[in-house]
């Protein structure tokens, strides 16, 4: 409060949170801080840092020529890397508003979340992991990490982003997923939840779009159905596209209010005092048993007619085949890696640093750097 006497219009992140944010959430003022350790900022909480930090950084720019799971070549409605992250950042925060969690947070670890995907995706993935499979593997949250801690260039003393132990943490959590179910804080399991409810909806729009499925044969799935009738319900005499947009519009609706009426209800039930009580737990922020179930039959329909589509697999198999083949002539020779990667070569080896070149490349420059260098040229 200021010494005159008058109120004061600005009010601090700590009172802020205080006022709107529930027990279980992770608050600003009990931040483990940053490695590299640095004052506060006078208006803007350690998260929302972290965020613009994240907003700034170049491997998060670079997400805007990676794709999702459709590539350039298909047009230029579909989603993605950087739509599809935008999209899970808006739900995330949607959600984390109604049930009362840390959303700069949220948004932090949002948009983070994806950092780490090569170009050409889960395809990208698999062909580096192969390359590196006596060197420990690849995989693209253990990148987003190398990314925000070693890669992006921001201070001149240290390298990295000097993001919070808390936005670290939730990205760690996702590399140990594939151990099993870590403990994490509510924001990092919400995040999560809205990552798959944001790809479910678009994934289902994009294919629509392009023309791999049709509405029609989609409406199969119970939840499809659902949203169909909904629609029908609700608005008369649409056309196509119509349907499909309000249909998505469905999806995305049903899917959140259902994270939010479901996770409100647990956590009313729990009657959690602190974040700390809410990680031992074992509660998780995810989709109702109905909802959870509808969502793997989605799925599962996603898989074997979309992601395994015939133009997709093509796609894919033909990125693999360059990705290996620059893979093994920047191994082959190193000074064909620039400069930046040939330093990080002392601590990483020829061929960690070659991958972690290749990672961070969009779609487009990797078809570039690759139609210059390792083209075998035609007779
Ligand atoms: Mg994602």
């Amino acid at each position: 409060m200021p010494s005159d006497g008058k109120t004061s219009l600005t009010m601090s992140v700590a009172q802020r949170e205080a006022l709107l944010l529930a027990p279980y959430a992770t608050f600003s003022a009990t931040s483990r801080g940053r490695e590299h350790p640095e004052s506060e900022h006078p208006y803007r909480g350690p998260f929302q840092r972290d965020r613009d930090r994240i907003l700034h950084s170049s491997a998060y720019r670079r997400l805007s020529g990676k794709m999702q799971v459709f590539t350039g070549e298909m047009g230029d409605y579909h989603r993605t890397r950087l739509t599809h992250t935008q999209e899970v950042a808006t739900i995330a925060r949607t959600i984390g508003r109604a049930i009362r969690l840390n959303e700069d947070l949220i948004e932090a670890l949002a948009l983070v979340h994806d950092i780490g995907h090569p170009p050409y995706g889960h395809a990208g993935e698999d062909v580096l992991n192969e390359c590196l499979r006596d060197e420990g593997g690849f995989s693209h949250n253990q990148y987003g990490l190398t990314l925000v801690r070693e890669l992006e260039k921001r201070f001149t003393s240290y390298p990295g982003l000097n993001l919070t132990y808390e936005v670290l943490d939730g990205q760690v959590s996702r590399v140990d997923k594939s151990r099993g179910q870590p403990q994490a804080a509510l924001e990092v399991q919400l995040v999560d939840a809205a990552d798959s409810t944001t790809y479910d909806a678009h994934d289902t729009d994009d294919a629509i779009k392009l023309g791999l499925v049709a509405l029609d044969e989609m409406s199969q799935l119970p939840i499809i159905d659902e949203c169909l009738r909904f629609v029908r319900q609700h608005y008369a005499a649409l056309d196509t596209e119509l349907i499909r947009k309000a249909v998505v519009h469905r999806l995305i609706e049903l899917q959140v209010t259902d994270l939010i009426e479901f996770s409100l209800a647990e956590l009313n039930r729990w009657n959690f005092a602190s974040q700390a009580e809410a990680i031992q737990s074992g509660f998780r922020i995810q989709p109702s048993p109905v909802i959870g179930e509808q969502k793997r039959e989605l799925e599962k329909f996603l898989y074997a007619r979309v992601y395994r589509h015939p133009q997709l697999v093509m796609v894919r198999q033909r990125a693999q085949e360059r990705i290996q083949k620059m893979f093994a002539g920047f191994v082959a020779d190193s000074q064909l890696i620039p400069r930046k990667y040939q330093h990080r070569m002392a601590t990483v080896g020829v061929r960690r640093a070659a991958a972690d070149y290749i990672a961070g490349m969009t779609d487009s420059f990797f078809e570039e750097t690759f139609a210059e260098r390792f083209k075998t040229k035609s007779p």
